[in-house]
């Protein structure tokens, strides 16, 4: 049984998208699901590494765990992952955290449609992509949880390592939340945004020491956050605990943006 369901519920699969990372936010909250008595499902581009990460948290956790190539932008991709999980003997899908993602380093002047079109499929139609193929496993499951990736960017506008429309996708990311929290408040699912700050990860491709001592040292909390610490907030998000709370965005960024 997961630790964080009631009882009554039992034991819930979370789906965790753009999982694969070794370093990344999304394994670190596969693993913190797993942890606390989830079965995970590793959802990423590559099935090698999908199933890597998967294999690695079922004999770490002794959870039931399964990863799968899903490329978050395609429908298709997303309802195929989706039925391998119905079709599967893991528990029913319980929370979904969408955490896939891809910034966007181009200045405005250099920014093309394609880059444009890319930034928003990933960031912000694989959220809708998901849910819509997700939401319904959790209604007929009784319990259900969708905690989606925003970024401060979303609130300063850029000045990490992504710009216009990283800012724009995760700002609709927020907008997607709010909307799915009113519509699916009735089922009894809760959706929230989390919003980090800088996080040592492997997404700046290219940056040097050099600027990512200046990024910790522009956050008053002088470091950058790390994948464990947005991993808590996803799992504790998606526990019965925070039942009560929906449609929010919930800041993790070391005092970089007060609101
Ligand atoms: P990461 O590059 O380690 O992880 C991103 C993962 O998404 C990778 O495993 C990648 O393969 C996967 N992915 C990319 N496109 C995909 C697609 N079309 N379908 C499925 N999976 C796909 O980076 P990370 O830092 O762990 O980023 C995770 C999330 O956190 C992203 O949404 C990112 O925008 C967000 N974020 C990161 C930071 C940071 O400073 N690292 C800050 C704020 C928000």
């Amino acid at each position: 049984m997961s630790l964080s369901t009631p009882p009554e519920i039992g034991q819930r699969t979370a789906v965790v998208t753009g999982a694969a990372s070794p370093r990344g936010i999304g394994q670190a909250t596969a693993r913190r699901y797993a942890r606390e008595g989830w079965a995970v499902v590793v959802l990423d581009l590559d099935a090698a590494s999908a199933q890597a990460a998967a294999e690695s948290i079922a004999s770490e956790f002794g959870v039931p765990s399964a990863g799968f190539a899903c490329d978050v932008t395609s429908e298709d991709s997303v309802a195929n992952a989706a039925q391998t999980i119905v079709d599967s003997d893991l528990p029913p899908v319980g929370a979904l955290a969408n955490i896939a993602g891809i910034p966007s380093p181009s200045a405005f002047e250099e920014l093309g449609l394609d880059e444009w079109n890319r930034v928003i499929a990933v960031n912000l139609t694989g959220s809708f992509l998901t849910s819509k193929e997700f939401v319904p496993q959790m209604i007929a499951g009784g319990y259900g949880r969708i905690v989606n990736m925003s970024s401060v960017t979303a609130q300063h506008g850029g000045g990490v390592f992504s710009r216009t429309a990283y800012a724009a996708a995760k700002a609709g990311v927020i907008g997607l939340t709010r909307g799915l929290a009113r519509e699916l408040a009735e089922h009894g699912i809760t959706v929230n945004a989390v919003a980090p700050g800088v996080v040592d990860t492997d997404i700046r491709a290219g940056s040097d020491d050099e600027n990512e001592r200046r990024l910790a040292q522009a956050v008053p909390l002088r470091r950058q956050g790390t994948p464990d610490e947005m991993a808590a907030l996803f799992v504790w998000l998606s526990s019965h605990d925070a039942g009560y709370i929906t449609g929010t965005t919930q800041n993790i960024n070391g005092g970089s943006y007060i609101s």
